[in-house]
């Protein structure tokens, strides 16, 4: 469909104060007013089942969540800076979800943030200046996140001293996953080396979502982490996008590969949309940090943001979340499967829990990315009143990340959506 009146009038008050370097999801834009649960609504009333939105993790305006945050900014709502209980109890129950070796939490408003505070840590950990990243990695939008952003696209230079290595594609790297991960990123640790570069990080999203999702198998990171922390560098797990149980069968998503960072970083579902973020540490890896900077950020750990990422955190617990993720997750990549069969343009279906990657590919074949056809499907599916989009280097694989209150009433239908939508293909069949 073209756009309303008021569509097009919305669009040109976007270009006129937002500025150029926006860029809206969808040929027809969706205009938004009203979310609940897992539904997003338009002016008109109409519904769209949200298949996208990770921020708001455990439901658009969770009830719950909307009136911790309210109580506690009609309470006391400022900085770290004074003895105040709300930041220290929501501390402790975030770091009773980790490992016991990472013992420090400190608060930021964006995953960015979290991100530029772990390089300026480790650099001063390690001596070293050295950045390993993925190949389309993704990882923030500060001066320092964006080159070792890869995603951004050549416009975004890369940085000094970063490297990137192959994604853990499982179609395109030869032979165990871990041990040819782990050779891309001892080959940038020795080409940084040969270059007088000592490497400080090595830091993934523990999903790959900007890669085109890549989970498994279980515990493939491990290498790669190993030969970073040979190399004198740490490691640093992004759970922007994993974490706070979206991949069903843990917490986090590095724990799916058995490893436990030095440090890790957190943000979009964390407070619900609500800004709040942070980065999790081992407590030696700040001592010399510690000792020389000090560290102030003025809405970071904020008591209102404490209180509202407490209440996100009851409310995986309390609604069983992250079991609903991995259940649902499940059933998801099975109707897929299924969906394939008659479906040739579905190539392998990949992910843990809700945090759903699918190949578009012409004819069956794996190989054969279909950019366009994902895209059509996208933007059709948006039509059809189904909000996913698309990612990965060659843009063919639709990524899908439903909030984790996601039924199988839901998953019907999506899966309902999906298959009228691909029967208009045009793309070869089997
Ligand atoms: N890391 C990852 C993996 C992300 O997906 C994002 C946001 N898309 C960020 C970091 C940056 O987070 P923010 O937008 O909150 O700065």
């Amino acid at each position: 469909g073209g756009l309303t009146e008021n569509e097009s009038r919305l669009v040109e008050r976007r270009a006129k104060t937002l500025g150029p370097a926006y860029r809206l999801f969808y040929k027809h834009p969706v205009h938004l007013v009203r979310g609940e649960g897992v539904w997003l609504y338009d002016p008109q009333g109409r519904a769209y089942l949200d298949c996208y939105n990770n921020v708001a993790s455990v439901g658009h305006c969770h009830p719950r969540v909307v009136a911790a945050t309210a109580a506690q900014a009609a309470t006391f709502a400022s900085h770290t800076r004074y003895l105040h209980e709300t930041v220290l109890d929501y501390a402790e129950a975030l770091l009773a979800t980790f490992p016991a070796e990472l013992g420090h939490v400190m608060f930021t408003c964006t995953g960015s943030e979290a991100n530029d505070l772990a390089l300026r840590i480790a650099r001063a950990a390690t001596g070293g200046t050295g950045i390993i990243v993925t190949e389309t990695a993704y990882h923030g939008v500060t001066q320092a996140v964006s080159g070792f952003s890869p995603s951004l696209g050549e416009g975004v230079p890369l940085g000094e001293h970063v490297r990137t290595v192959p994604a853990p594609d499982p179609l395109r790297l030869p032979g165990d996953l871990g041990t040819a991960f782990a050779a891309g990123v001892q080959a940038a640790i020795d080409d940084l080396t040969r270059h007088g570069v000592k490497p400080a990080v090595l830091i993934v999203d523990t999903v790959f979502s900007s890669d085109g999702v890549f989970a498994d198998p279980p515990g493939f990171l491990a290498p790669a982490v190993e030969a970073i922390r040979k190399a004198g560098g740490l490691f640093i797990a992004d759970e922007v996008q994993p974490g706070f149980g979206r991949t069903g069968s843990h917490m986090w998503g590095f724990q799916r590969h058995r490893i436990v960072p030095d440090m890790v970083s957190l943000g979009k579902p964390m407070g619900n949309g609500y800004p709040v973020a942070g980065l999790v540490l081992r407590p030696e890896v700040i001592a010399d940090f510690g000792a020389k900077a000090r560290y102030f950020n003025t809405f970071g750990g904020n008591a209102v943001a404490a209180a509202t990422a407490m209440a996100v955190l009851d409310v995986i617990r309390d609604e069983g979340l992250q079991q609903n993720a991995a259940t649902v997750g499940a059933a998801f990549r099975a109707g897929l499967a299924d969906l394939a069969t008659r479906h040739a343009a579905l190539g392998p279906t990949r992910g843990a829990g809700l945090f759903v990657g699918q190949e578009i590919v012409a004819n069956g074949d794996p190989m054969a990315a279909e950019a366009a056809e994902a895209a059509r499907i996208v933007n059709d599916l948006r039509e059809e009143g189904v909000l996913i989009s698309a990612t990965g280097p060659r843009a063919n694989v639709l990524k899908i990340r439903p909030p984790l209150p996601f039924s199988l009433d839901n998953l019907a239908f999506f899966l309902d959506r999906l298959d009228k939508v691909l029967a208009r293909t045009s793309v070869k069949s089997k």
